[in-house]
């Protein structure tokens, strides 16, 4: 089964996609966290990246793609995966029909998740994640239940550094300018079945889950 998780920064695609491949036993390919490991390793790539997360904008596409043609080829791709947070531009879908078309494989679902602008930065600056585990909180919607503590590990929580009130509006632009047109790119194909992020986890998770029983 090959997915795409789409939707804008703040829709709930980590929490979907933790859920999702959990469920369906298919690695989780996080674009997003990729960058996030090469700069805790402190790697070439995790320097380039970084100068382009810090601002909210993009990582430009050749960089991107080539980690992504690199992930998909590992053997546990075989039986499927969930791509989230790639594509995000046109030239990286088109890319990635290459990619998919040299590994002899093709897109199943492209799921979008939606989400009104307004309620995605607010969702994004309380945003708290756990060192350890990744586990997602939110200070309003979500808090644990001692401040600044994991509840599933008992982590320091940690606020991710592109999720300030200035990096989040400018990750939300680039969404607008360059990732929405994506949606129609993936329409006119046909794949694409869009989701309300605006509920809560459990409900936006079981819509996905019929989604992909009913497909
Ligand atoms: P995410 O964790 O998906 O919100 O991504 C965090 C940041 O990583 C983005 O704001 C970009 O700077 C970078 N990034 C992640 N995925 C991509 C991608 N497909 N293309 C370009 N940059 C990306």
């Amino acid at each position: 089964m090959n997915i795409l998780l789409m939707g804008p920064p703040g829709a709930g695609k980590g929490t979907q996609a933790e859920k999702i491949v959990e469920e369906y036993g298919i690695p989780h390919i996080s674009t997003g966290d990729m960058f996030r490991a090469a700069i805790k390793a402190g790697t070439e790539l995790g320097l380039e990246a970084k100068s382009y997360m810090d601002k909210g904008a993009l990582v430009p596409d050749e960089v991107t793609i080539g980690i992504v043609r690199e992930r998909l080829a590992l053997a546990d791709c075989e039986k499927g995966f969930l791509l989230d947070g790639f594509p995000r531009t046109v030239a990286q879908a088109e890319a990635l029909e290459q990619i998919l078309s040299d590994l002899t494989k093709s897109i199943d679902y492209v799921i979008n998740i939606q989400v009104d602008h307004d309620i995605l930065m607010s969702r994004l600056t309380g945003r708290r994640i756990c060192k350890s585990c990744g586990a997602t909180y939110h200070l309003v919607f979500n808090p644990p239940a001692n401040e600044g503590v994991c509840d599933r590990c008992g982590g320091d929580l940690y606020q991710r550094a592109d999720d300030n009130e200035e990096t989040v509006g400018n990750r939300l632009a680039v969404y607008t300018n360059q990732t929405q047109p994506l949606l129609d790119f993936y329409q006119e194909k046909g794949y694409l079945k869009n989701i309300n992020g605006q509920q809560d986890i459990s409900d936006v998770y079981s819509d996905i889950d019929s989604l992909i029983g009913s497909l």
